[in-house]
């Protein structure tokens, strides 16, 4: 889940990791297993984004119930959200 690095520009440097002169992502991404460490709590029970105002593109786009919202749950072994439809 990459971005460009001029939007890392809101976020604490501790938080994202470059990966290369344009591109960068939130820290703990990066891995076979990534795990976000903007992410507080434990997954499954309570999380949340300590930096959700300024969460970059990607984390912008994904909506609850939607395809990656379904895959990012099932690497936790979490079933798809219930997401009402109005
Ligand atoms: S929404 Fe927040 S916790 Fe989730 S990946 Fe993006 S920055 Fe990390």
């Amino acid at each position: 889940m990459s971005f460009y690095w001029s939007e890392a520009g809101t976020l604490p440097a501790a938080k994202t990791e470059r990966l290369g002169p344009l591109m960068a992502c939130m820290a703990g991404t990066n891995s076979a297993t990534p795990h976000c460490t903007a992410l507080t709590g434990v997954v499954g029970q309570q999380v949340q984004c300590i930096v959700y105002d300024q969460r970059p593109s990607p984390c912008r786009e994904v909506e609850p119930g939607d395809d990656k919202c379904i895959r990012a749950r099932a690497r936790h072994g979490l079933a798809p959200l219930a997401v009402a439809t109005t």
